[in-house]
């Protein structure tokens, strides 16, 4: 067996696990099923083509990876779930200043624009404050190869 039939297995095997194979099955399956708000008003907004929203992504990911995690625990993990997780990400994600704030039902999708950035002039973020301990798991000069 090569590595990557071992990797394919231990992938396999991860998601027989799950109780949903892939975010996109979270949220079509569950998220589209559970969660009912009213969206013809505007006073909730969501997007069908959710996945092209990379915060949507970012934060439905999250929330379904703590969904996989937290399902473990049958006496609070949906509890936990709910309160810590589903509440704060959904009431950002369908609030109509939200990630969907240009989408809607019965608009589709809407392009929107990212937020706007410049470059920080140079040292600005040179102090150890903005920067994670790092070692390099391989030191030394990559090319510098054993001889025989
Ligand atoms: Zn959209």
């Amino acid at each position: 067996m090569t590595a990557e039939d071992e990797q394919a297995l231990k992938d396999e095997e991860r998601r027989a696990t799950l109780i949903f194979p892939s975010v996109e099955a979270f949220v079509t399956d569950y998220i589209a099923h559970i969660v009912q708000r009213r969206t013809d008003d505007r006073s909730h907004v969501w997007c069908p083509s959710w996945w092209t929203h990379g915060e949507a992504v970012a934060r439905l990911t999250a929330l379904w990876r703590a969904f996989e995690y937290l399902s473990g625990d049958p006496a609070l993990g949906m509890s936990t779930w709910w309160l810590h997780h589903a509440d704060p990400h959904l009431a950002v994600l369908l609030d109509p200043r939200g990630p969907f704030h240009a989408c809607g039902s019965e608009l589709g999708h809407q392009a929107c624009v990212p937020l706007p950035t410049a470059p920080a002039p140079p040292g600005t973020f040179d102090h150890e404050a903005f920067t994670l301990p790092y070692e390099d798991p391989f030191p030394g000069d990559p090319l510098n190869l054993p001889t025989s």
